[in-house]
């Protein structure tokens, strides 16, 4: 981050706004808004600011910026035409201690100003760290079409309840809990619909029910994070992501998707790295129902799609055996991710009618699969975890047929910044690969669609 967001108070502390024009109008009715006492200095003034002059709404010095104008301001926004007298002021606040904003001039910005979407008390600050602040203009648009109107009323609403709330749920868990499921139901949708008196009557008695309302065992959501970039993530993998209390993940969860989980959700890692096993199968099995019954929301994270090389069958059967709630939400799998970031498409009508995914992993030098099955013409094969296994993968696909120069390619973190992808054929490939250092997640994929790469791959990830 480089700049770290805060919301100021600065009710009735006196602001300095230097320059008269419309910009300096912009900023000043948003200085208004948050009750500052605004000083003015400029020459000239829009009519807008010469009206406000005279409600005496701001105050106004008639002259150029002079460094007394500074004396017994809290902030200083900057909004003349003129860099000079920008670096002046810019210069002489930061000199002061004083926290200073130059408008479209980040590098004289001790602070910057977000777009803000406002529904107050609850606002909405967007910023693009200077970098752009039309990006962030758009994506205040959007936010703004997703917040109703009404969301400054519920917050007030909610803060008339607060003190009730607190002496009927004693932590912090409980009182969290009991938010949630008043915001995920009734009371929400009838302020939004103007049916104010109604929401506060449904909060009320929820309130007098007290624990009934939050009481009885969590649920587990297994779900599928894809295969790293964050926007492969599904709506409803977001949405319980930023509902759970705990997520549970491992090691092929990209750092910005764990990201995205609640702020303060516990995140505990129980990844496998090889044969060394931070937390056996039958471990994370028995810690996602304990969490369950303490009554948490938990949610199990894992790469790609849940059910394909991913145990999550196991992980459900132990919670299906103690009644626990369970839902699984699937996510893109390793094989449609990296094929469609490197341009392989992994069916074609000129190349394979049909495509299979297998397991390359290695146990004792050797893989146990049906290779005169793999090794069928007009057929994409996909390996998972192939990586070690690569030299014994294509040794066994030509010895059962598959001729030599079938095409055939490694991707390397598919479809993040580091993204990689090399292409070879059965021969050719484990010795291409030899002097690279390749780091995993890896994934395999044989057949002629590989060919189809050169022309199609379209992604690009960020080169060292
Ligand atoms: N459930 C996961 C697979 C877990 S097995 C899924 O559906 O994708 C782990 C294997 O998945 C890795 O060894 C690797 O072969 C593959 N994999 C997962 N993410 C990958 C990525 N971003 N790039 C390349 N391979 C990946």
């Amino acid at each position: 981050m480089d700049f770290f967001p805060v919301f100021m108070n600065i009710q009735n502390q006196r602001c300095l706004v230097v320059g008269g024009g419309e910009v300096a109008l912009r900023k000043i009715e948003l200085l208004l808004k948050a009750g500052a006492e605004v000083l003015v200095v400029a020459p000239a003034l829009h009519d807008e600011l010469v009206r406000h002059v005279e409600q005496k709404a701001i105050l106004h010095r008639s002259r150029s910026f002079h460094e007394s104008d500074l004396s017994g301001s809290k902030l200083v926004i900057s909004a003349t035409d003129d860099s000079v007298i920008n670096k002046t002021v810019s210069a002489l606040a930061n000199e002061a201690g004083i926290p200073v904003n130059v408008v479209d001039a980040p590098e004289l910005c001790s602070f910057i100003v977000p777009s803000i979407i406002d529904r107050s008390p609850v606002v909405v600050a967007v910023s693009s760290g200077g970098r752009s602040p039309v990006l962030a203009r758009l994506l205040r648009a959007k936010l703004e079409t997703m917040i109703p109107a009404s969301y400054g009323r519920l917050a007030d609403l909610l803060a008339d309840y607060r003190d009730k709330v607190k002496l009927t749920f004693s932590t912090t868990l409980e009182r969290r809990r009991f938010w949630e499921i008043i915001l995920q139901g009734p009371v929400t949708e009838l302020m939004f619909s103007g049916r104010e008196k109604q929401a506060q009557k449904v909060l009320e008695t929820a309130i007098e029910k007290g624990k009934a309302v939050i009481e009885g065992p969590g649920e587990v959501y297994l779900v599928g994070a894809g295969p790293g970039d964050p926007d492969l993530l599904t709506f409803r993998a977001l949405r319980l992501l930023q509902q759970a209390d705990v997520v549970v993940y491992d090691r092929l969860v990209s750092a910005p998707i764990l990201e995205l989980a609640r702020r303060d959700a516990e995140k505990i890692y129980v990844g496998k790295k090889n044969r060394d096993h931070t937390l056996p199968q039958e471990g994370i099995n028995q810690l996602l129902l304990k969490l369950a019954k303490e009554g948490k929301r938990v949610l199990r994270l894992k790469g790609g799609d849940p059910f394909i090389f991913g145990r999550g069958g196991e992980e459900i059967e132990t919670l299906l055996e103690d009644g626990i709630t369970f839902q699984v939400v699937p996510g893109v799998t390793a094989a449609a991710g990296c094929a469609s970031y490197s341009g392989i498409p992994l069916t074609h009508r000129d190349h394979a009618q049909s495509v299979v995914f297998a397991t390359g992993h290695l146990k004792d030098r050797s893989i146990d699969l049906n290779w005169p099955a793999l090794a069928q013409p007009n057929q994409t094969v996909v390996f998972y975890m192939g990586l070690t296994g690569l030299e014994v993968i294509c040794e066994k696909l030509i010895e059962h047929g598959m001729p030599r120069d079938t095409a055939i390619a490694l991707v390397e973190k598919g479809t993040t910044v580091d993204q990689k992808v090399y292409t070879a054929t059965l021969e050719t490939l484990p010795e291409k690969i030899n002097d690279i250092a390749v780091k995993p997640p890896t994934l395999i994929i044989v057949g002629s669609v590989v060919k189809l790469h050169e022309k199609l791959a379209w992604f690009e990830p960020v080169q060292d």
